[in-house]
């Protein structure tokens, strides 16, 4: 059975999508199924495992409406190794046409239980934002990855993002925790950095994981190949951070 993972920050661009579909791609290489939804109407996560979010005849939009099955709408990125359920700006409609919608926080858990039996990992990469989106991604997940960069400013949004994993924990999914921060564009020659990092591992300690995602050019390039970074050119630094990530969640689903 898949253990499930929502790659969240409701800030943007923090490597949320680089994470999840290198980290995806990572699995697969390792030997693991995988299942990666993209739950953003950016479709960012679509376009970087290479498939184009314009063509997708059934996407998740579809899933969330409940006028298709994920076995139905499941694209096989060939070049990637993982399975793909896509997004485009179609979803951005979601959150409206499920306004009284009963139970519509869980519609998407609802779908990936029937299919959760065929993949070892599913990954989610959330919007930047505690939408109705995100909370779909929340009610299926048993915990959630936070990539947050050694930043000043990057602790700031976080009690927003615990305090909503608390709610959800209490009152729609028992199983939610959060698995780990993961510090990514990670530069050792910026002292700030190297001391928000410091301080991340002093206050938080083992929720934060041990491998660290430097800052690398090839990661950047990669998707405008279609390829996650870990494919694109494997044996760059942040690719090779990519694939030790990965066997750092093998290793602690082991002990879930
Ligand atoms: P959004 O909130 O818009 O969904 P995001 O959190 O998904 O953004 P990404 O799209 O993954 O963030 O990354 C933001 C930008 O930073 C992208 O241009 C990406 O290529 C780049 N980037 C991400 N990680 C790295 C890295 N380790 N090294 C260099 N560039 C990176
Ligand atoms: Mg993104």
């Amino acid at each position: 059975m898949a253990k499930t993972f929502c790659i969240a920050n409701q800030k943007g661009g923090v490597g949320k999508t680089t994470t999840t579909v290198n980290l995806a791609a990572g699995l697969a290489k390792i030997g693991q199924r995988v299942l990666m939804v993209d739950l953003d109407p950016q479709g960012n996560a679509t376009m970087g495992s290479g498939i184009d979010k314009r063509q997708i005849k059934l996407s998740i939009y579809d899933v969330l409406l409940e006028s298709a099955s994920i076995a139905d709408a499941r694209i096989k990125s060939e070049s990637c190794g993982y399975d793909v359920l896509g997004a485009n700006r179609e979803l951005a409609g979601a959150e409206v046409e499920l306004v009284g919608v009963e139970r519509r926080e869980a519609r998407l858990k609802t779908a990936l239980s029937a299919v959760a039996g065929e993949y070892d990992f599913i990954l989610i990469d959330c919007p930047p934002s505690l939408s109705m989106l995100t909370l779909n991604g929340l009610c299926c997940a048993n915990g959630v990855i936070v990539p947050m960069q050694c930043e000043y400013f990057a602790l700031e949004g976080l009690t927003d993002l615990v305090n909503t994993i608390k709610q959800v924990h209490a009152n729609l999914n028992k199983e939610l925790q959060i698995i780990g921060l993961l510090r990514v564009m990670f530069d050792p020659r910026i002292t700030l950095q190297v001391q928000v990092s410091d301080q991340l591992k002093a206050h938080f300690g083992d929720k934060v994981f041990d491998t660290v995602i430097p800052r690398n050019v090839r990661l950047a390039e990669a998707p405008s190949y279609g390829l996650p970074g870990v494919v694109f050119d494997k044996i760059s630094k942040g690719a090779q951070a990519y694939i030790t990530f990965a066997t750092e969640m093998v290793e602690r689903i082991q002990k879930m």
